[in-house]
């Protein structure tokens, strides 16, 4: 008796983070929408890569329909090339550590916001999020390849919508504080020396020499700093406990850009409804 051919289903809540186009030896499934993950099913073989990497546990094996058919010839696992962008995690500890050495190099981590946003603006989707985000490859290095995440499954409500909108919303809020504080400084308030961790703690920092630029500069740095080792910080501690890109699933990045794609798709729809 052969046994029951299976192949990915992706669930309605996947949040198009990329990792299991990136894992899938055989280039079944890929997110080009920056919406959701797409199975094709004359490539799938039902291995469940995909699934055991899914940081929001959203893919599960099922029968195969009747109409879907594998492809009549043997499929063969892609030999993954390396791509220039396969090293970002470099640039991530590069820009970390920077940063340790002279908080004014956390102006870079401007990069890290415009260019997810500015990519999804201009139709590539979640293309960052599943090629060139260095945060992401770093926890899946420390996660799979170093073995350092439990790789258990992340808590369900990680993916609702009221989760995701709402760190996002907690998240703009304070980077709008953070904003603010800065104009407090242009303005003539004394500036303050300090990188806020989980937006609570707050680590004196005064090693670095902040004399040459304007004052505002370097509260903007100290600011933009608590951002981005907090939530360092936060993807280090759900990779640990959870699925090595667990931060990948409420990540405010990826929620903006995954909005602004299901945006666009709406008005294209709209768009082409009306023609
Ligand atoms: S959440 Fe990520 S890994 Fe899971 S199905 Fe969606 S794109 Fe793939
Ligand atoms: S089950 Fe295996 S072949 Fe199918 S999409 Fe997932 S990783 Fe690829």
């Amino acid at each position: 008796m052969s046994a029951i051919q299976k192949t990915a289903c992706i669930g309605t809540e996947c949040v198009a983070c990329g990792s299991c186009e990136n894992v899938c030896p055989f280039g079944a499934v890929s997110v080009k929408d920056g919406i959701r993950a797409a199975v094709d099913p004359a490539k799938c073989v039902g291995c469940g890569t995909c699934a055991r990497n899914c940081p929001a546990g959203v893919i599960t094996l099922v029968p195969r329909q009747r109409e879907e058919s594998r492809s009549a010839f043997k499929v063969i696992p892609l030999k993954k090339q390396k791509h220039w962008y396969d090293y970002l995690w470099l640039g991530e500890l590069l820009y970390l550590a920077l940063s340790l050495t002279n908080i004014l190099f956390a102006w870079l981590g401007l990069i890290f916001f415009t260019i997810p946003l500015l990519m999804s603006v201009f139709g590539w989707g979640k293309a960052y999020c599943r090629r060139f985000c260095g945060r992401g490859q770093l926890l899946q290095l420390l996660g799979s390849r170093l073995k350092l995440s439990r790789n258990r499954p992340t808590p369900r409500f990680f993916r609702t919508s009221v989760f995701r909108l709402g760190f996002l919303t907690f998240f703009m809020t304070m980077f709008g504080l953070m904003l603010f504080g800065t104009y407090r400084v242009f303005t003539g308030a004394p500036l303050r020396q300090a990188v806020t961790l989980l937006w609570t703690f707050r680590l004196p920092w005064q090693w670095a020499d902040v004399s040459m630029v304007p004052a505002w500069t370097a509260q903007f740095a100290y600011g933009l700093f608590s951002v981005m080792a907090t939530s360092s910080l936060l993807g280090l501690l759900v990779m640990f406990l959870f699925r090595s890109r667990g931060w990948c699933v409420f990540c405010p990045m990826g929620t903006m850009t995954q909005e602004i794609s299901k945006l666009k798709t709406t008005k294209q729809h709209g768009k082409s409804d009306r023609i």
